[in-house]
């Protein structure tokens, strides 16, 4: 069970993870909206696990991920991300995701990709 951040700037989505996640035991300890918003909540709560959506105005889920991964190397960050985001998949990887997860949403998914890391 794990601490657990959800970047999204769709609330539709965030309430959506969330409720996978507390379903499955996990605490959600914030959300952000933006990538900017992510990485200052990233500090502030310092969680076990963020999930990371790609496409946010402000500031986006990879340049996110790379602010996180330079903050603590250590971060877990899964990517949630669109059919045809292969570029900002690639770019993701060389920036340190740990995992992948497909929208639209799969319980089963998300629980497994939970698991892998
Ligand atoms: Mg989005």
């Amino acid at each position: 069970m794990a601490e657990i951040l959800i970047v999204d700037d769709s609330r539709t989505s965030r309430k959506f993870l969330r409720e996978i996640l507390e379903r499955n035991g996990h605490t959600i300890v914030a959300e952000a909206v933006n990538g900017e918003d992510g990485y200052l909540k990233y500090k502030e709560f310092r969680p076990q696990i963020v999930t990371m959506d790609i496409t946010m105005p402000v500031m986006n889920g990879v340049e996110s991920l790379s602010l996180i991964k330079k903050e603590n190397p250590e971060a877990v960050v899964l990517m949630i991300t669109a059919v045809g985001q292969k570029d900002k998949m690639i770019e993701a990887v060389k920036r340190g995701a740990d995992e992948f997860i497909l929208k639209p949403f799969n319980e089963a998914e998300i629980i497994g990709a939970l698991e892998r890391i």
